[in-house]
């Protein structure tokens, strides 16, 4: 049986084919699937009962379901544990905003990029996701908030993996997620997070997508950023930032350096002045995360007087920065930390 959760029209209307399906028909199939919360054939209604009878035969709706679900205190970030038909999990998060709710994806499970900071890696990577695993952590949130009447409004992938170390499929689930048969939506909505892999930062910046590029920098300086991000052996620091250069000239989209703040680790004065200067003169703009505690290290938080005097350093060495809020403490939102308690014996 073949799964076709995650398959464009194009790709349903070929393999239909042996079927004698007309194109329009594969439209409809997209729409209950992804519009419509179909996970079998005979709910389709208006296909006729001797073809979904065929379908079924040979084909399936696979989804996600959910193993677990966490909420927070506030009610504003809702953490889901979903699962595939291989078993294997991801986290996937609704975090409603005062703009609107916005998802985080999952692009692997596990991740092999081995930031020190982060709970994704410490087991590993398992696999790549598919496109349909990918679009089936956006439909569950999408359905679940249906009955608020609400939807997904935006998108970032930010979950657990390196998206560019899973370039097609990212890519294909974005062109597909932005489909009016599927999500329809605009691409300016979403964002692509990665650890800095320069060769398909400049790949993407050639797709002509106009996604928002976020930077994971963390670091003013290659001597750090090895320390924190094992991927800056590979990738030094000024490639990734030229690489960012290069998305913002080509894009026109203003490029985000998401600097976790660890205490007395990359939070000093100098550290600020450093990165100003990496930054300076290009389309950018730095996200200050005060980190989450990681149980598997041991890496603690600046005082929030100490993240505002960093905050104000890059201001005046005119970078714009932003101190994220954080959602989800409680729930432990840090991308990876869920799933890892689920691993624990
Ligand atoms: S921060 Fe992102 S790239 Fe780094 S280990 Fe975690 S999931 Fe992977």
């Amino acid at each position: 049986m073949q799964n076709i959760f995650g398959l464009t029209v194009e790709e349903l209307t070929v393999l239909l084919r042996p079927w004698k399906v007309p194109a329009y028909r594969a439209r409809q199939i997209a729409e209950w699937m992804y519009q419509r919360q179909a996970d079998s054939f005979s709910v389709m209604t208006n296909l006729p009962a001797v073809l979904r009878e065929q379908l079924a035969e040979k084909l399936l709706i696979q989804r996600a379901s959910m193993l677990d679900r966490w909420d927070s205190a506030d009610r504003r970030t809702t953490k889901f544990l979903l699962a595939f038909a291989d078993g294997v999990a991801v986290e996937t998060v609704l975090m409603r905003h005062s703009y609107g709710n916005s998802i985080c994806v999952s692009t692997q499970a596990g991740c092999a990029m081995g930031c020190v900071f982060c709970a994704s890696t410490v087991h590993g990577v398992v696999r790549n996701l598919t496109v349909g695993e990918m679009l089936a952590q956006t439909i569950f949130i999408n359905d679940f908030l249906k009955s608020g009447q609400e939807r997904v409004d935006t998108m970032v992938l930010m979950g657990s993996g390196e998206p560019l170390m899973n370039y097609e499929n990212v890519l294909g689930f974005i062109r597909l997620v932005h489909e009016p048969y599927c999500l329809n939506l605009g691409y300016r909505n979403i964002t692509l997070s990665t650890s800095g892999i320069v060769p398909q930062m400049y790949a993407l910046a050639k797709e002509n997508l106009p996604i928002t590029l976020s930077v994971s920098l963390h670091a003013p300086n290659d001597e750090i950023r090895s320390q924190l991000m094992p991927v800056n052996k590979k990738y030094p620091i000024a490639a990734v930032v030229a690489a960012g250069r290069d998305y913002a000239e080509q894009t026109k989209r203003r490029v985000t350096y998401e600097y976790i703040l660890i205490d007395g680790v990359n939070d000093s004065e100098e550290a600020a002045r450093e990165l100003s200067q990496l930054l300076r003169h290009q389309l950018a703009s730095v996200n200050l995360i005060p980190i989450n505690p990681v149980a598997e290290r041991h890496l603690q938080r600046p005082s929030a007087e100490h993240v505002e005097r960093f905050a104000a350093m890059l201001e005046r060495c005119h970078i714009t920065a932003t101190v994220r809020r954080e959602m989800g403490t409680d729930i432990q939102a840090a991308c990876g930390q869920l799933r890892n308690q689920h691993l624990k014996p």
